[in-house]
């Protein structure tokens, strides 16, 4: 006899356990499964964030730019170290602890808001039955709900003639876990992963070779703050080339030979260690029975309408394994909303206002439309901007480089994008998504009193500079 819930989740990411939780909130009987094993051998809820994503990408970009600004950085503070060196193992093990005390906390919290949680792989059959292979080897559980919510994902995407193998040609999770700084480090796809965990190891001593497929850098990002990137970037070392396609990888002798193509031929370049971070994809295999009714679109993700619900009735998919874009927070407020749907509340995302922030320094943030976006559409609009070499705090803490642009609609003023390119953009993006989930307008901005000396004057002087009253700048 299969056990029976309000609300199954299937996953316990961002997307999954957020969902979970919300779920139980509102009173509904749920349950919560998720299949990862952490480095401890037990269940480590969080998903792919927790785990070999967000969070440990964090806490190695932090531990590295300690290192960095300590032989880089501190000379003009007039703070000087001898020698300064790095023990990877060390810094590995306060990553691992940080991504353990997460993990920990979120098996709390779903403990303590009564969601039974399952270690296993969970499977979708018709009627919304869904059989457990539990992550221990014993026997399999059968539940059932009213509700299921699908969260099973992303893994990075391969590429031909290019194999992972763990060590020597690795994703994510292996470039998390080197247990030394290789001298050389290949890169291929100079997007999110490769510029924040290629910054990781550039850092600590690695020289740092992206090979990108496109002939721009960082398309998402709105172009100003893309070629100011790559300039800052190329500064600090990272070799980023550009319209250069991987034909193959071959390790041989402890080395990864790379065979690529680019404007003068073909030519091979040979690394320690070799990250391929082209991209990730839906993670479906083993969730769907053949008569679950779920159907995947030509993508390979979880096909859902705008309220994320499958084609199956009462089977709602969320975060990376749906459309849009593969970030934690997209994730996790679609589970909120589905969770809120399910107990029959109003809910609704905007997707245009999700914010994207890439965790290089200085970071790049930003929300809603690129300049070239509006152009593309036909959209008028003015357009501000302010350079952090003109903002004192920023300049008080040597955070001079970069800038915030603002765009807005020509006519009714109100804010369509912000792109920042500077220390904290990661939090100063924040005032911007609120102005712009209300629809507010740069002059609201430009009225609102920001706190001195701060970096968020910068945000304050952009809007100030789009209606050409900019006090720090010319206009
Ligand atoms: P996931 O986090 O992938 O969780 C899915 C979970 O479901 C996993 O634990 C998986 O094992 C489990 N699962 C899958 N199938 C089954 C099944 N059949 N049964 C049981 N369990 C199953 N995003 C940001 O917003 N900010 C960042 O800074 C950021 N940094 C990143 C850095 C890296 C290196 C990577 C790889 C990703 C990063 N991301 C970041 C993206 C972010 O991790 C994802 O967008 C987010 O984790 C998606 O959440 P999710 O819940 O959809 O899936
Ligand atoms: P990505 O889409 O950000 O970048 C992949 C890059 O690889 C692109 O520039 C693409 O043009 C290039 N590429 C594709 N095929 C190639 C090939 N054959 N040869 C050379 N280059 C090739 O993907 P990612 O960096 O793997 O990250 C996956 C996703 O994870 C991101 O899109 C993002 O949604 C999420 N993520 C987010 C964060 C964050 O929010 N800070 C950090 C890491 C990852």
């Amino acid at each position: 006899m299969a056990e029976k819930f309000d609300v199954i989740v299937i996953g316990g990411g961002p997307g999954g356990y957020v969902a979970a939780i919300r779920a139980a909130q509102l009173g509904l009987k749920t349950a919560c499964i998720d299949m990862h094993v952490g480095k401890d051998g037990k269940a480590a809820p969080g998903g792919t964030c927790l785990n070999v994503g967000c969070i440990p990408s964090k806490a190695l970009l932090d531990s590295s730019k300690h290192f960095h600004h300590l032989q880089h950085e501190y000379g003009s503070h007039g703070i000087s170290v001898k020698e300064a060196s790095i023990d990877v193992p060390a810094m590995i093990a306060r990553k691992d602890s940080v991504v353990q005390k997460l993990t920990g906390g979120v098996a709390q919290l779903l403990k303590g808001n009564k969601v039974d949680f399952y270690h296993g792989k969970g499977n979708l059959g018709a009627g919304r039955q869904v059989e457990v292979t539990p992550a221990d080897g014993g026997d399999a559980v059968q539940l059932q709900a009213d509700n299921v919510i699908l969260a099973p994902g992303s893994v990075p995407i391969e590429i031909p003639n290019v194999s992972f193998d763990g060590e020597y040609i690795v994703d994510n999770v292996g470039a998390l876990d080197f247990d030394s700084v290789p001298g050389t480090l290949g890169v291929i796809g100079a997007g999110v992963i490769g510029l924040e965990l290629g910054s990781v190891w550039n850092r600590l001593g690695s020289q740092v070779i992206l090979l990108e497929a496109l002939p721009d850098f960082l398309v998402l990002a709105d172009q100003d703050i893309s070629k100011q990137a790559a300039r800052e970037f190329k500064k600090q070392g990272l070799d980023i080339r550009l319209d250069t396609l991987v034909k193959s990888a071959e390790v041989k002798k402890k080395k990864v030979t790379v065979t690529l193509e680019d404007k003068d031929g073909e030519s091979q370049l040979t690394f320690d260690r070799l990250l391929v971070s082209v991209g990730r994809k839906a993670y479906t295999d083993g969730l769907l029975s053949e008569d679950s009714g779920v159907r995947l679109n030509e993508h390979g993700q979880i096909e859902v309408d705008e309220q994320s619900k499958t084609t199956a009735s009462g089977v709602w998919a969320i975060g990376d394994a749906v459309r849009g874009p593969m970030l934690a927070h997209k994730a996790s407020e679609e589970g909120m909303a589905v969770a809120e749907l399910i107990a029959g509340k109003p809910a609704h995302i905007h997707f245009d206002t999700v914010p994207w922030v890439v965790y290089t320094d200085p970071e790049i943030a930003w929300v809603g439309k690129t300049e070239q976006e509006l152009k593309d559409a036909g959209v008028k609009y003015r357009t501000g901007s302010f350079p952090f070499a003109a903002n004192g705090r920023a300049l008080a803490s040597d955070h001079g480089v970069g800038l915030v642009k603002m765009l807005a609609d020509e006519d009714t003023d109100e804010i369509l994008g912000v792109h920042i390119f500077g220390a904290n953009a990661s939090e100063l993006i924040a005032e911007c998504v609120v102005a712009m989930e209300f629809q507010g307008t740069s002059e609201d901005l430009a009225r609102i009193v920001h706190a001195h000396p701060t970096l968020s004057e910068a945000v304050h002087e952009a809007a100030l500079h789009l209606d050409k009253r900019a006090i720090h700048r010319g206009n």
